[in-house]
């Protein structure tokens, strides 16, 4: 193994491992320094995004989806599937095998490109040097004419609700019970919050989320974030605003929770609390003094549009830096780096990032929201379209939801999509499509679309902007 390199990458998440294939890729010498160890206590490659976090709670929310279904909806159906059995260790197992098939793959990926997994932590000295200490403690030293930070992020703890085995946990700990829990207390609202209390809530546990803001997913357009809320609160998810957790006491089986709302301070005893209140970047002890890399208070490494850092030739990337902490943003400035050190041109247009919530329905949007464009002063127009007139929606029996564009009046620019319904993390692919080929609403509503989709949804929005949508009653005829 040589110990010069012409890019070492720090971390193996979907930031670090797609800048390393990439740099591979255009011919540069690449290393990627990796300290993860998986739940069989193995090295692992994959970061958050493989081992705990996109891909095993996608597979939990997509079997617990299915089991609601088969409890709740496959009668209307026309099917009857007598009673019916959850095996949770088995639907654990599940998760973790495809997680072990996923970061194997990296593995392989690694091993085709010819990049040198450095297994360990590792350390940004002076002059691009990086240092090594392998999971036996033995410490060794790389250079490289290129670093590039993918450290990544960790879920934030909370002071006052410490960690403690398997009743209170983080998200991690979240994507491994073994049996489902009478009730659950999620810490926080958000995207995370949202996911895991739906994965246990569909096997049947009852489920409170505590939320400090008094505004129901704040990012997510206000139109859109309602129907969620509504839609969710139907499904028996117990959402509180406006009520902020204070403290937390294991005794025996039972987790003691108090809380403060508007009336006062609260307890309330459940069987487990998951803490998922965001994350922070993973930056110390990552980066030495002496390498002069600047950090924010936040921990987040400064870099400009080009993920440049105060130092020439070292970069930084993903839930590291400023940005969305979403994998698709790091892997795309994963890409972005490798093409700059090779010498290409290479940018991202960070204005158009696509958003999804993995609930049921699903809520994705790109672009700018209702609320954005009014405080921005742009003259827009909404188009919609209910999921409820949808004929493919009626047949797949999933009617919940709507979709929601956006338009420039006077470019008629697509600015912004937004939807809540069945598969919109799918269908949002064309709107932010859509976006980077800079289209208009006449671009979509002229497109055909096939029938019977979803995706005619979208073409029903874009032809409701103008009034002329078929299977609803339009506000203005043409
Ligand atoms: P990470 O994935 O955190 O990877 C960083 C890597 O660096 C880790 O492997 C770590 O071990 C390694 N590392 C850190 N320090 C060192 C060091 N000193 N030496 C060597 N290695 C080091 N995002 C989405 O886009 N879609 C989703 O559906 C989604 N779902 C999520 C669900 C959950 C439950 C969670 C927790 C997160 C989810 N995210 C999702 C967020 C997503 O996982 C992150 O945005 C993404 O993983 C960030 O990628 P990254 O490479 O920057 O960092
Ligand atoms: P996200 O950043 O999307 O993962 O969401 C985390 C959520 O947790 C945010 O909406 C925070 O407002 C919320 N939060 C943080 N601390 C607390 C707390 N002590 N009690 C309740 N909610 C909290």
């Amino acid at each position: 193994m040589a110990d010069k390199y012409d890019v070492v990458v720090i971390g193996a998440g979907p930031a670090g491992y797609v800048a390393a294939i990439r740099a591979a890729q255009l011919g540069l010498k690449t290393a990627c320094v990796e300290k993860w160890i998986n739940k069989q206590n193995k090295p692992a490659l994959g970061g958050t995004c493989l081992n705990v976090g996109c891909i095993p709670s996608k597979a939990l929310l997509e079997s617990t989806e299915l089991y609601h279904n088969a409890q709740h909806n496959f009668a209307d159906l026309g099917i009857n599937v007598g009673s019916l059995d959850v095996d949770v260790p088995k639907m654990i197992a599940r998760k973790d095998k495809i997680v072990s098939e996923l970061t194997g793959g990296i593995e392989m990926l690694f091993k085709a490109n010819g990049i040198d997994w450095l297994k360990g932590s590792g350390k940004l000295l002076a002059n691009k040097q990086v240092e090594v200490t392998a999971h036996d403690g033995s410490v060794s030293t790389v250079g490289a004419d290129n670093v590039i930070m993918a450290s990544g992020s960790v879920p934030i703890e909370l002071k006052a609700t410490p960690l403690e085995g398997d009743k209170v946990v983080d998200s991690s700990g979240a994507l491994d019970w073994q049996a489902i829990p009478g009730t659950v207390c999620v810490i926080g609202a958000g995207i995370i919050g949202l996911e895991l209390g739906s994965v246990w809530r569909r096997l049947g546990s009852e489920v409170v989320l505590l939320e400090a803001l008094d505004t129901f997913l704040p990012m997510v357009d206000h139109q859109i974030a309602k129907v969620a809320a509504r839609t969710f609160a139907k499904q028996g998810l117990d959402i509180r605003l406006n009520t902020r957790v204070m403290g937390s006491k294991v005794t025996g089986d039972k987790v003691t929770v108090t809380y403060q709302d508007k009336d006062g301070e609260h307890e309330m005893v459940v069987d487990k609390l998951i803490v998922a209140v965001g994350r922070r970047a993973a930056t110390e002890g990552v980066i030495a003094a002496e390498s002069q890399v600047s950090v924010d208070e936040r921990g987040l490494i400064h870099v400009n549009e080009k993920c440049e850092t105060n130092v020439p030739g070292v970069y930084a990337i993903g839930d590291a830096v400023r940005g969305p902490m979403l994998a698709h943003k790091g892997s795309e400035e994963g890409v972005m780096v490798a093409e700059i050190i090779a010498g290409h041109h290479a940018q991202l247009n960070y204005d158009i990032m696509p958003n999804v919530i993995y609930t049921h329905p699903e809520v994705a949007w790109v672009g700018k929201t209702e609320e954005e464009l009014k405080e921005e002063g742009i003259d827009y127009q909404a188009g919609a379209f209910p999921f409820a007139a949808s004929g493919r929606a009626k047949a797949r029996g999933d009617t919940d939801g709507q979709v929601k564009i956006l338009r420039d009046k006077k470019t008629d620019r697509m600015l912004g999509a937004h939807i809540i319904g069945p598969s919109a993390s799918e269908l949002l692919g064309q709107s932010v499509l859509a976006m980077e080929f800079d289209g208009t609403i006449e671009d979509i509503a002229m497109t055909i679309h096939a029938h019977p989709t979803l995706s005619e949804a979208m073409h029903e929005a874009a032809l409701s902007a103008d009034g002329r949508a078929i299977h609803i009653a339009n506000k203005k005829a043409r």
